[in-house]
């Protein structure tokens, strides 16, 4: 069984935590931090590759 969330890290603040793939955008689509409203295409607060290939697998 996959993991069913990705893990995200803001590169602006460094918050952690966890989304449910399905209630994500694409990868290169842009992307806000709920903490400090940082825009950035998602890609870049995705931790490591992994997290890319459950979001590709998943949403
Ligand atoms: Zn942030």
């Amino acid at each position: 069984m996959e993991e069913a969330y990705v893990r995200l890290l803001c590169p602006a603040c460094r918050k952690e935590w966890e989304s449910d793939p399905s209630s994500l955008p694409p990868a290169e689509d842009g992307f806000d931090c709920p903490d400090c409203t940082e825009h950035r295409p998602l890609a870049e607060f995705l931790r490591t590759e992994h997290e890319l290939q459950t979001l590709q697998e998943l949403r």
